[in-house]
């Protein structure tokens, strides 16, 4: 027999899944001889498989599509063609026994119907491929070089003791992303892109305990975090030396599953829809960005360069903190100063058609003002950012510009100006930017401009490098 992590050619696994039929009671409304699994139009031989359960698991499975599509892929009924192309593959849950009763309700999707065809406590094995054509769908960077980007069949994550696995909802597009397409920044092929990332867990590891499986979810960019280093050790892992990013080092979330560790993932807020959460890590950067890096202070003026995401929830997270916001952008970012002015920011400024600093001399009794979050990445933001700043005003860098550009030093020593980069975030952050979340004053959802299927992200990406709209979501289960 087959024992947990064998892996076997699917020839033998049909004489597996034929024992499974006769483990298998007849089911509500026909004969069990042809409700059952034929294997043979189910899986198609030469095709490697993974046996992932052992003697003790019970198993439930999911599929794509409606219940009745799920439960044709169970039982192998009309939709061995689509076992063929791929629609129908069922994910297989290992459980353990004592929770088959409380995993069989809605929790599984069609694990009633499971149970209902009487098979949910007596599966001993049930094969999950891996590795070919039957794994997941995934976004895969094959190469490094410009592109080398592609849709593959990918095998699906399996999860370690202190791991979860994220069935993932919504990932967003991140400037990373596309410089990782462009291969403009490093990675580590054959690797997934995408840590933008909301979903639901779906399976945790052993030694897991503050997340449960149903939790919606979203997680930190963070992998192999040491724990010891200064960086972890002082609460700013970003900085961790043996840090592996998702998306870029190890696998991201351009996928239907992507796993992490389980203490680098966040519930999401009541309420918060897959959408809104994708976008969590943006917001633990940006709140870091100006509550800590920047010191906001109620009744400052901050004015934020940039209306993409990150100027977006930088002017939001600042106007929480009762600063007084101005929000600045050129002529082609028209739609997202609209998107500005309907998040209700007073002062929306156009530079290429109105007078920023003369605005900004006017709220401030000419003194300038207190804090500027440079979020365009745009070369000449930083000389401008200077001329905006009172004395002993405070410039939060956030947007990357890709290049060096010139900064008028003498001004910043001559105004005592405070120059800080902001990356990344700490706990404090985090915490502080899902509560924000949660109460209402931060929206991350009227951001999303854009979402697609997994399948269009040529077209995404497009767009984004197109800079239409604001946040382009991939739905992998679209
Ligand atoms: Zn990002
Ligand atoms: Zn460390």
């Amino acid at each position: 027999m087959f024992a947990r992590g064998d892996h076997v050619d699917v020839h033998d696994v049909f004489g597996l899944a034929e024992s499974l039929s006769e483990t298998g009671s007849a089911g509500d409304d026909a004969p069990a001889d042809q409700r059952l699994v034929d294997p043979s139009q189910t899986l198609r031989r030469g095709h490697d498989v993974d046996i992932l359960g052992g003697a003790d698991d019970a198993i439930l499975a999911e599929s794509d599509g409606t219940d009745h599509r799920k439960r044709d892929a169970l039982l192998g009924e009309p939709a061995a063609q689509g076992f063929e192309d791929g629609g129908h593959v069922p994910r297989m849950h290992l459980v353990p026994p004592q929770q088959v009763d409380q995993a069989s309700g809605d929790l599984f999707g069609h694990a009633g119907i499971l149970a209902r065809y009487g098979i949910i406590r007596k599966i001993q094995y049930v094969p999950v491929i891996a590795g070919n054509r039957l794994g997941m769908r995934a976004l895969v960077k094959t190469q490094r070089g410009p592109g080398n980007v592609e849709l593959q069949d990918w095998p699906e994550p399996k999860v370690g003791p202190r791991e979860v696995l994220i069935e993932i909802a919504a990932c967003g597009i991140c400037g990373t992303d596309v410089h990782i397409y462009h291969d403009t920044v490093s990675s580590d092929p054959p690797v997934v892109p995408g840590h933008e990332l909301s979903g639901v867990v779906v399976e945790v590891g052993a030694e897991v305990r503050h997340v449960n499986v149903g939790d919606a979810v979203s997680a930190e960019t963070h992998h192999g975090l040491c724990g010891v280093c200064r960086y972890c050790r002082t609460g700013f892992p970003r900085h961790c030396r043996a840090r592996r990013t998702i998306g870029r080092r190890v696998d991201g979330a351009f996928a239907r599953y992507f796993k992490t560790d389980a203490a680098r993932v966040y519930a999401l807020p009541p309420g918060v829809d897959p959408l809104a959460g994708a976008i969590t890590e943006p917001l633990f950067t940006c709140t870091h960005a100006v509550l800590e890096r920047g010191e906001v202070r109620a009744g400052e003026l901050a004015v934020v360069l940039g209306p993409g995401a990150m100027g977006l929830l930088a002017a939001q997270v600042a106007r929480a903190a009762g600063a007084t916001v101005v929000v600045a952008g050129l002529t082609a970012d028209a739609r997202r100063l609209a998107l500005v002015r309907d998040l209700g920011i007073p002062h929306v400024v156009d530079l290429e058609a109105e007078d920023l600093e003369a605005l900004v001399r006017g709220l401030t009794d000419g003194y300038g003002a207190d804090l500027v979050l440079e979020c365009s990445g745009a070369a000449p933001a930083a000389a401008l950012a200077v001329r905006l700043l009172r004395k002993q005003g405070r410039l939060v860098q956030v947007g990357l510009v890709g290049s060096a550009v010139p900064l008028p030093l003498d001004e910043i020593t001559f105004n005592a100006l405070d120059v800080r980069g902001a990356v990344g975030a700490t706990a404090t952050a985090k915490d502080a930017a899902l509560r924000l979340l949660a109460a209402g004053p931060v929206r991350t959802g009227s951001l999303v401009t854009h979402q697609y299927p997994l399948e269009a992200w040529q077209e995404a990406f497009a767009r984004w490098e197109a800079k239409e709209g604001v946040k382009h979501i991939l739905i992998p289960t679209a």
